[in-house]
């Protein structure tokens, strides 16, 4: 028997999990605080992956936010947990536990997830989406995950749309992100508030949620409605860059802000078909939303170490 660890580290939780050959049940599952900004996450890390550790394990996948280089299995550097620059996490936890660890950043490993487990099954060329407080992507092309020369590819959320646009949560400006994230709907939203734009929306602080502002939309407010619909805009262009460059059967949207529906995407679809260079592209394209849900970064780091091991093995028969 031979057991796999997944790990979906994020700024909130550390995740940890336990399988068995195939299955994608967990035998141990565990959640801790990340403590991001306190000392100490590595520590956290390896008391989570304790909790659900079994003799049998061979290896591990692990989640985690970049950028990263998955070659290595180095944390170059993660706004989310300031006390890692250049740490090589792959390397220690491989130390500590004595099997292979494999290392890619959340979105990509939430990508392989989707295509092994969840709603990409059975597709060559898919296309990951997240759209939370930031956006992530992930991509496979030919039925290989993307992953570029430094392993930095398929940083979809900061695909400039426009440089004169506002600023990233990365620092650079008119980033995807920067308008279609749901931290971007709601400083547009405040923005257009403190401009006198009339509203039902109340600026709690100075400030609001994506959430507030899909329930305003629901209710019909005009502010809320339209601060999504610029969202889906500039979405359905990046998509339309997206689908130019890999040509996929599958867009999937994963994320929060996703689970809004037709607020973000009846103005993304007609976004898409506006600026998509051929229309062949839409041709038989299925859109559609995450399978896995909050799942989708553990298992993509379940499947991806379970991909690992098998090409190693392969490589030694
Ligand atoms: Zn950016």
């Amino acid at each position: 028997m031979s057991l796999t660890i997944a790990v979906d580290l994020g700024g909130t939780h550390i995740r940890t999990a336990s399988y068995n050959s195939e299955s994608i049940t967990p035998v141990a599952h565990y959640r801790a605080r990340t403590n991001a900004h306190e000392p100490g996450v590595f520590d956290r890390l390896v008391q989570a992956i304790e909790t659900v550790w079994h003799p049998d394990v061979t290896s591990m996948g692990v989640a985690s936010p970049g950028p990263l280089d998955p070659y290595t299995g180095t944390i170059l550097a993660t706004p989310n947990i300031p006390e890692w620059k250049n740490f090589p996490l792959a390397q220690k936890l491989s130390a500590r536990f004595g099997v292979p660890v494999h290392l890619d950043n959340d979105a990509n490993m939430a990508g392989f997830g989707e295509w092994t487990f969840g709603a990409g099954k059975g597709h060559h060329n898919l296309i990951y989406l997240t759209i939370s407080t930031g956006v992530g992507g992930g991509v496979i092309c030919n039925d290989t995950l993307l992953q570029g020369f430094h392993g930095l590819a398929t940083e979809l959320g900061h695909m400039i749309i426009d440089p004169n646009g506002p600023p990233c949560g990365c620092g650079k400006n008119g980033h995807v992100e920067s308008f279609s994230s749901g931290t971007a709907i709601a400083r547009h939203t405040v923005a257009q508030i403190q401009t006198g734009q009339k509203t039902s929306l109340q600026l709690d602080g100075g400030t609001l949620t994506a959430k507030q502002i899909a329930e305003a939309a629901l209710a019909g407010d005009s502010l809320a409605i339209s601060a999504f619909a610029r969202a889906g805009y500039y979405l359905g262009i990046a998509v339309a860059n997206y689908l130019a460059i890999f040509d996929p059967s599958i867009v999937i949207f994963g994320g929060g802000v996703s689970q809004v529906g037709d607020l973000l995407f009846k103005p993304f679809q007609e976004s898409l078909h506006k600026h998509t260079f051929h229309p062949h592209y839409l041709d038989d394209l299925v859109i559609t939303k995450a399978a896995l849900g909050d799942d989708a970064g553990l298992l993509g780091a379940l499947a991806w170490a379970r991909h690992k091991r098998n090409n190693e093995m392969m490589r030694v028969a």
